[in-house]
């Protein structure tokens, strides 16, 4: 009688590893529709299907006045040079969720020059979040307001600047912020590279950069990339975006 249950219990043991090791067929977990599609990323080029915003040529089509009209800054060798007091630029193409590049250079600082007034751009995303541009080399000024910054919001994580006149690379991956009527269900977060070094890591943005008091939402749909003219020679070269 012992061994007949013993024997009775070997069989359902048996039974459930058998069922088991169907259910683990390791097929069941492939994917294999949809096929990502394929995107060609030669060395110092952008992806094959990246929105190019300024290439290596002197079109800046894709760019306009904030004021309205033509692109006022100056553009030379595929070079974008802020001139300073024509005001901010933007582009002509809307953007939501995005992967931007966007290198960047300071010139040497004239010797008055420190903190905030040591060549002062910015990457608007969305026309509103400021990743900030500043020549942060050696030259302090409120840690949420250097180089790298969402601007009055949260600092970068490290200074990885560079000294001015060498070109500077923002890689960022940015999530737009989600609304539902005029409430925002969702912020915007931001993951930045300054020069391959992450800075934010998925860091959420709070609202509109405001230079004072406290930022705030206001409900938007996609909108365009915007640079600041903040009366500084700030340069651009090699801008593109992978809309997500
Ligand atoms: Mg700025």
């Amino acid at each position: 009688m012992k061994w007949q249950v013993i024997a009775g219990a070997g069989l359902v043991l048996s039974s459930c590893i058998a069922i088991a090791i169907i259910k683990l067929d390791p097929r069941d977990t492939e994917v294999w529709d949809p096929v990502p599609a394929v995107v060609t990323a030669d060395p110092n080029q952008p992806p094959s299907d990246a929105v190019v915003l300024l290439g290596d040529t002197d079109d800046t089509f894709a760019w306009q006045a904030v004021s309205g009209g033509d692109m006022p800054w100056s553009v030379a060798d595929g070079v974008l040079t802020v001139e300073p007091g024509t005001g901010d630029i933007r582009t002509r193409e809307h953007f939501c969720d995005m992967q931007l590049h966007i290198e960047w250079r300071v010139p040497e600082p004239e010797p008055d020059m420190d903190g905030q007034a040591r060549n002062n751009s910015g990457v608007f995303l969305q026309e509103r979040y400021e990743i900030q541009v500043l020549d942060s080399w050696q030259n302090r000024t409120y840690s949420n307001g250097q180089a790298g910054a969402v601007y009055k919001q949260t600092m970068p994580l490290v200074n990885a600047t560079r000294p001015p006149g060498q070109w500077q690379v923002y890689d960022i991956v940015y999530r737009a912020p989600r609304f539902e009527s005029e409430q925002v269900i969702e912020p915007a977060h931001v993951t930045v590279l300054h020069n391959g070094v992450v800075i934010h890591h998925y860091t959420e943005i709070k609202g509109n950069t405001v230079f004072i008091g406290e930022p705030e939402y206001e409900a938007h749909t996609c909108a365009p990339l915007r640079l600041q003219d903040h009366r500084d020679r700030v340069s651009y070269r090699n801008i593109w975006v992978r809309p997500l």
